[in-house]
């Protein structure tokens, strides 16, 4: 997308999870059911994962990439890389502030760990949208009605289930879709593996009924409008359950929960489709702070707000910058204006102008280059000397500071 982007198009998310609970498995099946239409001449039977992330290797572009894009239902989701240890504290802080939602992994065994925690409380600062993929249902042992009662336990949230599990541990096979009441279920575990629709199953049918009745209570409770149409009719349409889901998840007031098992590549499709209809765009969370002063004690929560405005002058943040075989690679936040190859701009916490070279876009299997990036998206520039993590690039003619990584960072107890 070279044109002006469409905003309500774009979604900015990370991915946390604790070690082990499946991040990349799950960053990796997204990647390849985003890219799965353009490369359906490349996938053939028994020709799965290994060979997918092989060739990307090989191109030298991998899922760790700062930022990665991927397609999905005619939108752009820019997935930022939140490192998911502990020692990375300072990190995940720098990212959590350049994205607008996450998808918080859980493990279907274990539930939510300690180091699930302590990412919560950190997204919690940032005021992260958040919708939680309940993992792992496929192995021995897990069981989601228990990962799900520690959300309430650990972390303490409203959390809804959007789902319910169709079996268990290995005999897990779908889903049943609360929002359309209907099942989906997958024939088969391999990448690539089909699903189709069913009726909900017998035994799920009363629980099912009762969830459902869950969901509508709490996710309409946003909305006075809802609430009345509900009263009136006794029920709502899709539609206007989804805008209540994506109200309350934007607002923190609860949390969609849903499921599956990312290896056996049950429940990646539905959880892409909630990341386009529950997360926030870039012009549904209010912004960016402006930095304090120097050397001023100010109550940050008053500082302006810089709103996402593609018709503004160019504001960026730089949240990370990585040297690979083609150079140095910084990666910027656009939140307002537009920003052009060859472009001169003034990086405002350094106090020095900055010209940009050529701007990337990095996808699972190739680097797009872009000859311009507009506000609301992630890009990497080539060519800056010397601006580093958490600088602002700003239009020299508005030479905005947009909110600086806070350091330290405090230190979380996690014993
Ligand atoms: P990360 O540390 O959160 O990035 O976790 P990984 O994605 O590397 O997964 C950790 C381990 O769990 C790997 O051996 C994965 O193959 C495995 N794993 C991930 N997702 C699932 C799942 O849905 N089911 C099962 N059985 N194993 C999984």
């Amino acid at each position: 997308m070279s044109a002006k982007s469409d905003l309500s198009l774009i979604r900015n998310i990370g991915i946390t999870a604790h070690i082990d609970a499946g991040k990349t498995t799950t960053t990796e099946r997204i990647l390849y059911y985003t890219g799965v239409s353009h490369k359906i001449g490349e996938v053939h039977e028994g020709n799965t994962t290994t060979d997918y992330m092989a060739q990307e290797r090989e191109r030298g572009i991998t899922i760790t990439s700062a930022a990665v894009t991927c397609e999905w239902e005619g939108h752009r989701i820019n997935i930022i890389d939140t490192p998911g240890h502990i020692d990375f504290n300072i990190e995940v802080n720098r990212s959590l502030r350049v994205l607008d939602g996450a998808i918080f992994i859980i493990e279907g065994v274990a539930g939510v760990q300690p180091q699930s925690e302590t990412n919560w409380r950190l997204a919690d600062r940032y005021n992260v949208p958040r919708i939680i993929f309940i993992n792992k249902l496929d192995r021995t042992g897990a069981d989601f009605y228990y990962a799900f009662s520690t959300l309430k336990e650990k972390l303490d949230i409203v959390a809804i289930p959007l789902q319910l599990p169709i079996g268990a541990e290995e005999n897990f096979v779908g889903v049943v879709d609360l929002i359309e009441m209907r099942a989906i279920v997958w024939e088969g575990g391999e990448l690539g593996a089909k699903f189709h629709y069913e009726e909900i199953p017998d035994d799920l049918k009363e629980k099912a009924a009762e969830a459902r009745q869950n969901l509508l209570d709490t996710a309409l409770s946003v909305d006075d409008a809802a609430m009345e149409e509900y009263f009136d009719k006794g029920d709502v349409d899709v539609a206007t359950l989804k805008r209540c889901i994506k109200k309350g998840t934007i607002k923190g007031d609860f949390r969609p929960v849903l499921c599956g098992t990312a290896f056996k590549n049950k429940g990646v499709q539905p959880l892409l489709d909630a990341v386009i209809d529950f997360l926030p765009a870039p012009d549904d969370v209010e912004g960016i702070r402006i930095a304090p002063p120097e050397d001023e004690e100010v109550d940050e929560n008053k500082l302006p707000i810089i709103p996402v405005d593609p018709d503004g002058k160019f504001a960026g943040l730089a949240f990370k910058i990585i040297n690979d075989k083609y150079g140095t690679l910084t990666f910027v936040r656009v939140y307002r204006g537009v920003l052009r190859t060859g472009d001169t701009v003034l990086n405002t916490t350094k106090g020095h102008k900055e010209r940009i070279g050529r701007i990337f876009q990095m996808h699972a299997d190739k680097r797009e280059e872009l000859k311009e990036v507009h506000a609301g998206d992630i890009a990497a520039f080539v060519g800056l000397k010397d601006t580093q993590t958490g600088d602002t690039l700003a239009d020299s003619s508005d030479p905005v500071v947009l909110e600086r990584m806070s350091f330290p960072i405090p230190v979380i107890d996690i014993s």
